[in-house]
């Protein structure tokens, strides 16, 4: 009998014993094809300059406190973020993973305000059908109804805006620029009802993940939501953990909707799996404003900064980077996209199939016509990832809440290294989990 906690705890698991390019291998040597590992493993399992770069770093020195010294890697791998990093971003603060990232963007928010003289400003404002983590503060930004639900008294009060959710929201006869607009436009509409003195942050993701399966912001949403947050001093803090460092086509996600952030959070691809790391970058008037005030960001855990971490990451990024594999994420991405049409397009339970780079979504619904989501008690999604893991494939299955219902997805997040010859494998073997279900 196992003593592990999982967390599905009436399901037994296959035990992941190897990894080989975009598979895991089992125990009894079966594989799998990755393509939904939560977005983590974007260069495959394999990685040899990634592998050999953190048995360097562990054989060099493997912790060291940052209340105390910095290190070589932590150093190498904020330069080389900072000079991909989209607008004035120009501080790297290093956490162990994406929930973290958040949480510590939130708070910084907070003691920015503090350390120059508005106190008063304390309001987070995020969407509805977003996730930012699992940690209360994180939690509480997020806005998915399942996940909050049994938490919701212990939770930070922050108020929730419509999300850019085009395929779902968006009324025939609006364009979708208009929509946009109309959506972003909630967002002032909310700082004016909160008292745009006391409002801090506006929290998003760029391309929405573990809620909606990804769903990018329409054209000139995030445009419009930057000239809100610059005309009312509120900060503009753009979650990527899930789809930052080349998912989408670009190192970073918001660099496709050409806007900047003041607080950018990564995780997930930064590590791509080889070591937990995530890591919350911001501007030198945040940065500034601590450093000429108390001195002391008020916010730490004891593995921030983790030198094997960093240097697992900044071998990621060399590799990122060197081979401008976020590029290839958006040639394959669109290859994954034609397959998925061709196979799926024309199946009456697939209501959408879309998404940036290789970060591809497919939406079912009970009803093409009407987009009535199915039933929540089908559990289609979750009935999906069993039959897609019988087939050895590992797809992402999510339910989000639209209107108070449950809405099913699919997420495809595969390795950005994926050939051609395994998209085909993933499209044919998701297909088949599809049609076994419904
Ligand atoms: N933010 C987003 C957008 C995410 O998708 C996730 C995880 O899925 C998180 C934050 C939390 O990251 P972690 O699970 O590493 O704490």
């Amino acid at each position: 009998m196992s003593h592990v906690f999982p967390r599905h705890t009436k399901s037994e698991l296959p035990v992941a014993a190897g990894g080989d390019g975009c598979y895991l291998i089992d125990a009894q040597g079966r594989r799998y094809l990755d393509c939904g590992d939560a977005a983590v493993s974007c260069l495959g399992h394999s990685n040899p300059s990634v592998i050999r770069a953190v048995q360097e770093q562990v054989e060099k020195i493997a912790f060291a406190h940052t209340g105390f010294m910095t290190s070589e890697p932590a150093e190498a791998l904020a330069d080389l973020l900072i000079e991909h990093a989209p607008g004035d971003l120009d501080r790297v603060y290093f956490v162990s993973g994406g929930s973290e990232a958040t949480e510590a963007a939130i708070k910084l928010a907070r003691q920015y305000f503090l350390e120059i003289g508005q106190p008063e400003r304390r309001h987070v404002i995020a969407r509805r059908q977003s996730y930012h983590g699992n940690t209360l503060g994180a939690l509480s930004a997020g806005g998915n109804a399942w996940r909050r639900a049994q938490f919701a008294p212990m939770l930070i009060e922050m108020t929730h805006i419509a999300p850019c959710y085009e395929y779902a929201e968006k009324p025939n006869g609006e364009s979708s620029f208009d929509y946009g607009q109309r959506v972003a436009n909630e967002l002032e509409t909310e700082i004016l009802r909160l008292g745009p003195d006391t409002v801090m942050a506006f929290m998003a993701e760029p391309v929405v993940g573990a809620t909606l399966g990804a769903v990018p912001a329409v054209e000139g949403y995030y445009k419009r939501i930057r000239e809100i947050c610059d005309q009312y001093g509120v900060l503009l803090i753009l979650d990527e953990v899930m789809c930052g460092m080349g998912r989408t086509g670009h190192l970073f996600a918001c660099d496709h909707d050409q806007v900047a952030p003041d607080i950018l959070c990564i995780a997930k691809g930064l590590g791509a799996g080889y070591q937990p790391i995530g890591a919350m970058m911001c501007t030198n008037r945040i940065f500034d404003a601590i450093r000429d005030g108390s001195g002391f960001f008020q916010h730490g855990h004891t593995y921030i900064g983790h030198p094997v971490a960093t240097a697992a990451a900044l071998a990621v990024v060399r590799e990122l980077t060197v081979h401008d594999l976020p590029a290839r994420a958006g040639v394959m991405g669109e290859k994954v996209q034609s397959a998925l049409e061709a196979a799926l397009g024309q199946h009456p339970n697939v209501g959408d199939i879309r998404g940036r780079g290789l970060f591809r979504g497919i939406e079912l619904v009970a009803d093409r016509d009407t987009k009535q989501p199915f039933d929540p008690a089908h559990g289609v999604a979750g009935k999906i990832k069993k039959a897609a893991l019988a087939e050895g494939l590992i797809c992402y299955p999510m339910s989000g809440t639209r209107d108070g219902r449950l809405g099913d997805h699919i997420l495809l997040a595969p390795p950005f290294i994926i050939e051609d010859a395994e998209v085909d494998e993933m499209v044919g073997k998701l297909n088949n989990a599809i049609t076994a279900v419904i």
